[in-house]
């Protein structure tokens, strides 16, 4: 799969080596590129694989792919922290309800006024927004 081989030369490119807990860890995210996976359901899934894994090995090698922009954390009420693939994605940035743990994807016509606005205010460009907000969905909100 070419996404796999770009992910692993992101990975070399930045003096990362590459184990068989990393190739299995970003195949596990290509193949659930569209949503976003649980901590609990990334250790099952390496153990599956590479029985003896241990915790702290799999949480810093999600923190390595944080690092390099290649996934994101949310953190979702009642429902922990949750990862999600953003790797060459334009806009990464979601909306979390901070009541029932909704998540939204952020849309683009938002993503440009931000970049217009960091244009303006700070003369800032090309950034790239891996933004969380957090507050209420309109069913949450009271008032
Ligand atoms: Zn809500």
């Amino acid at each position: 799969m070419r996404k796999h081989k770009d992910l692993l030369a992101v990975l070399r490119h930045n003096r990362q080596r590459v184990t068989p807990a990393r190739r299995f860890l970003l195949q596990l995210f290509i193949d659930n590129h569209s949503r976003s996976l649980s901590l609990p359901e990334i250790q099952a899934h390496l153990q599956d694989r590479l029985p003896g894994i241990n915790r702290s090995s799999i949480y810093r090698n999600l923190e390595m792919l944080k690092a390099l922009s290649i996934i994101q954390e949310l953190r979702v009420v009642r429902k922990g922290r949750r990862y999600q693939f953003v790797f060459e994605r334009p806009v990464h940035h979601f909306i979390i309800c901070k009541a029932c743990g909704k998540v939204s994807k952020g849309k683009r016509g938002f993503f440009e006024q931000v970049e217009r606005s960091l244009q303006d205010i700070h003369d800032f460009k090309k950034a790239n927004l891996s933004v969380t907000f957090y507050g209420f969905c309109s069913r949450c909100r009271v008032g």
